[in-house]
This record gives structure tokens, sequence and C-alpha cells, in this order.
């Protein structure tokens, strides 16, 4: 048990992170995706302390988090064409690439894994961090495992208090939603992850084409939805077509429910969260909504009825919100 200090991002706090990660610990840390909580890469034994603070299963692997592209031949051990091209035109941005990875890289960051998963932040607070620190930092989502993921650090105060020394106070995070990721290790690049980066952003830069499987998860009984993620505390469903009827008759059998739901659906709920007009505000706004819900609602329907590939992300994760359960 930690007594967490949460402190602004300054020269005085950056260098009480520094000394934090050198010393093996956990700070959380604030992107432009959503807060991490990090640790050193090459320090198995910090590392271990993010899985322990998040309850995190130890499959699941870590995403390392870089300052400059100088750092990614540290922790890749093959940066391809491809690698390159994206490092280029795509970094530093909310994409994730998988590559080879070093054998200084321990398996507990890759989950056993021989390959690696890389990101440049471009937010400058993280960026501050990360060239304070020094080292590569691994880190996923500072949430509690199987939890809405953190956006604010009052989220992340939410999930970690007593459990890290140390989060970083800085801005709401811009983007909202974890990055995209994507597999170069394969013949055809594979999205693993769908996220505000788009597969035909990345295809115009790769100039090939990317495989994205998404066709699985467009149905309401995807195999593929396995693991709670993203959850909230109450229950939760989710419709996609917007239909009105379907909408209206289950805020009426469910009296007490709450709505997340685009702007234009204000006016059918008194408890209404919004994920304002667009793909991208849906993104900014969906894990805060989330949180903000749970606290006045004991159940909850999000309308996601948005298509197109740039609504893809959000999609992703309000599916596995509702544990695939769609009106
Ligand atoms: P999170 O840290 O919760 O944002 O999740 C990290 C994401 O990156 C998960 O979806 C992981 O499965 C994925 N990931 C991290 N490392 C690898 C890797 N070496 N190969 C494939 N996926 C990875
Ligand atoms: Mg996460």
């Amino acid at each position: 048990m930690f007594k967490t200090q949460v402190l602004s991002i300054d020269q005085q706090s950056l260098e009480i992170a520094k000394k934090y990660i050198a010393d093996g610990e956990v700070v959380a840390f604030p992107t432009e995706t959503v807060y991490g909580l990090g640790a050193n890469a090459f320090d198995e034994t910090a590392v271990k302390k993010i899985f322990v603070a998040k309850g995190r299963p130890s499959d699941n692997p870590l995403i390392v988090h870089v300052a400059d592209k100088q750092q990614v031949y540290s922790i890749a051990s093959e940066v391809t064409a491809d690698a390159l091209k994206v490092m280029d035109c795509l970094m530093p941005g909310p994409i994730t690439m998988v590559l080879k990875k070093q054998s200084t890289i321990p398996h507990c960051v890759t989950g056993g894994l021989d390959t690696v998963a890389i990101r440049m932040p471009s937010s400058k607070q993280a960026q501050q961090f990360l060239s304070a620190v020094k080292y590569p930092i691994c880190a996923p989502s500072a949430n509690t495992s199987s939890r809405p993921s953190p956006t604010s650090w009052q989220h992340v105060a939410e999930d970690m208090d007593g459990k890290v020394p140390l989060i970083l106070k800085g801005d709401d995070c811009q983007v909202g939603i974890e990055s995209t990721v994507l597999d170069l290790t394969r013949d055809v690049p594979l999205i693993l992850r769908p996220g505000m980066v788009t597969k035909s952003e990345i295809e115009a830069v790769l100039g090939k084409e990317v495989f994205f499987p998404d066709a699985i998860d467009k149905s309401m009984n995807s195999p593929g939805i396995r693991y709670k993620h993203y959850a909230p505390a109450c229950e939760t469903f989710l419709n996609t077509d917007g239909n009105l009827q379907k909408i209206t008759e289950f805020l009426n059998e469910n009296k007490n429910a709450g709505l997340v739901a685009l702007e234009k659906y204000k006016n059918l709920a008194q408890k209404f969260f919004s994920l304002g007009n667009d793909a991208q505000s849906g993104a900014h706004n969906i894990f805060s909504a989330l949180r903000d819900a749970e606290k006045v609602c004991d159940k909850l329907l999000i309308v996601w009825d948005l298509t197109g590939e740039d609504a893809d992300g959000v999609f992703n994760r309000v599916i596995k919100s509702c544990g695939g359960k769609i009106i």
C-alpha cells in the first residue's frame, strides 16, 4: 500500500518520477490516448508491479513507449521498411507497431511472445515524462483490469490510489481511446486493435493493403468477445442501429437506466451522457461517459450507430463494455 502522490507535471515532479522509475517503481502518466501505468521496460521486477497494481492477466502483453525513434532500435530486433514508413509518417501519434523483439526485453513485457509492441506518444506531457526518465517505458492503461480506461487524472486516482506511489497529473486525454495496434511481423500488415489511426491512413502510408478482421466483431455473438473489458460497474447494453422504438422501450422498462449516446439522442433520457456529434468526439468522451454513468445508474444503454472506419475504434470498445449484449 502506497500513499499515492498526485503531482502536476513540472521539473520537480519529473525528477521525482525519474527517481521512482530508476528505483523500479510504477508511475501513472498522461498520453493523448489514455493515461498509462509505466515502468522501465528492461526491469522485470518493476514490470511485474504493473500487473499487480492493475490485476492484469500476465499473458496480456504491454506496449513499450519511447521518447524518440532511436530508442526503437534498442527494443526491436528488426526495424522493417514498413516500420520505417510508420515511424516517419504516423509517429509520434496514436499508433502502435508490433515488431520482432530484442532479447533484452523481458518476457513479462511481451506475454512470452517473441514480438514487442512499440508506440511514440504525441502528447507533450507524455514526451516530457519519457524524456525525463530516459528508459523506454512499458505501460498499459492506468485502470484496474476490466474497468473503463482512464482519460483524466481523476479516473486514474479512482482506480490506483494506494496502489502506485505517483500519478502525474496532466490534461484530459485528447484522443480518448487506446492506440491502433498494427502487427508488422506478418506477410500482410494486420490491425490487431482499431483506434483513431484508420486502415486507410495506414494503407496510404505503406502503399499496400492492410488486413483488419472486423467482420467477426460486427455481429452480436462474436466468439471473439470472451474477456470482460472496459466494463462499467452497472449492467450495460449496446444498440447499434439507433432504432428509436427499441431505445425508448428499454428506457421505459428500466426506469433508473442511463443513456450514453450521440448528442442527437439527448432528449430520450434524463440520465444522459453525451458522446458529442461524431466519431472523434465519441472516442474522446466514451470512457468518461461510462465512468460518470456508473456512479448514478443501475443499468446503462450505449447507442453507437455511427458507421465507417473512424467509428470502428469506439465500436470495438463498446461491444466489449457490454459483454456483447446487444438490443
Ligand atoms: P493495453 O495495454 O490495455 O492498451 O493493451 C495493449 C494491447 O497491445 C493489447 O491489445 C495487446 O494484445 C497488444 N499487444 C501488445 N504487445 C503485443 C505483441 N507483442 N503482439 C501482439 N499484440 C500486442
Ligand atoms: Mg487497457
